[in-house]
């Protein structure tokens, strides 16, 4: 019989490991520190905000997460493979596997419907366009608006728009989905919905979510909540899903009155 070792206990494992990222711009002769020197985890189903005032590096800092953009110095790791040293087929067939994207202002196409801008991400992959549309319309349902999948962007309201974007994050079925500002451009109660769609996403199927916002009002939804400014992360709390209570002078400081 083989005899077994104290068994160590589990340790979770990061989906997404930040490690000392800087991230300078050129802007003619003047270098902009975006970001300089930023760590941090993420580990699977986790909600995260990463919340700062406007300019504090947040998209920059979600662009290097998502693979969008490479860091200057440092390294951003997915499942443990570094993604600072792949090329950009290897870094958009990550993306296509693993990654969605909600953006503040949708980009969506807008001579496509709702149903085809939701499944615009499948094209270039070998799923049947029948499938693609099926899958589509399933996501646009299960976001509430399947009776607006044969509206352009222009004839959807703002809320409508977002639900279609997080839709189209969704098709691919990936494991982690990045929000950049994700109820920047709603009104306060159509943001709520969005939040709720966010949040169930998260509590029923696990997804793990980078949301980056100035908007402190999110916090209540997230396991953690990082502080961002002038490109360096300042303050880690936990935030108030299950129950957390959140407390953080820099929050109050740009907390926004919810209204109802
Ligand atoms: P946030 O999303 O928090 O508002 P950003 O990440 O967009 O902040 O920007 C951080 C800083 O980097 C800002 O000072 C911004 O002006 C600068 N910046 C962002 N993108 C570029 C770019 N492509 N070229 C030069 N500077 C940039
Ligand atoms: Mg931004």
């Amino acid at each position: 019989m083989v005899k077994k070792g104290k068994v160590k206990k589990e340790e979770r494992k990061p989906i997404i490991e930040v490690r000392k990222i800087k991230k300078t711009y050129l802007l003619g002769e003047t270098k902009v520190h975006a970001l300089r020197g930023v760590s941090l985890n993420v580990y699977p189903g986790e909600l995260i905000i990463i919340l700062g005032p406007s300019g504090s590096g947040k998209s920059t800092l979600l662009h290097q997460m998502g693979a969008l953009d490479i860091p200057t110095e440092g390294k951003v790791l997915v499942d443990g493979l570094d993604i600072t040293q792949m090329d950009s087929w290897n870094l958009s067939m990550l993306r296509r596997k693993k990654m969605g994207f909600i953006f503040q202002s949708f980009n969506l196409i807008p001579t496509l419907d709702a149903v085809e801008n939701v499944h615009i991400p499948l094209l270039p992959t070998n799923v049947s366009e029948v499938a693609a549309h099926r899958r589509a319309m399933h996501l646009l349902k299960e976001v509430g608006i399947e009776d607006r999948a044969h509206h352009k962007p222009n004839q959807l309201s703002g809320g409508e728009r977002q639900r279609v974007s997080i839709a189209r994050a969704l098709i691919n079925d990936p494991e982690i989905i990045f929000a950049d500002e994700p109820t920047g451009n709603l009104d306060s109660k159509t943001g709520e919905k969005v939040l709720e769609i966010i949040r169930k996403l998260n509590e029923e199927e696990g997804k793990t979510f980078v949301i980056v916002t100035h908007d402190a009002s999110l916090v209540e939804f997230a396991d953690r909540v990082f502080i961002i400014r002038d490109g360096l992360i300042e303050e880690e709390n936990l935030g108030g899903k299950n129950g957390h209570a959140y407390k953080s002078e820099s929050v109050e400081l740009n907390k926004r009155k919810r209204k109802k």
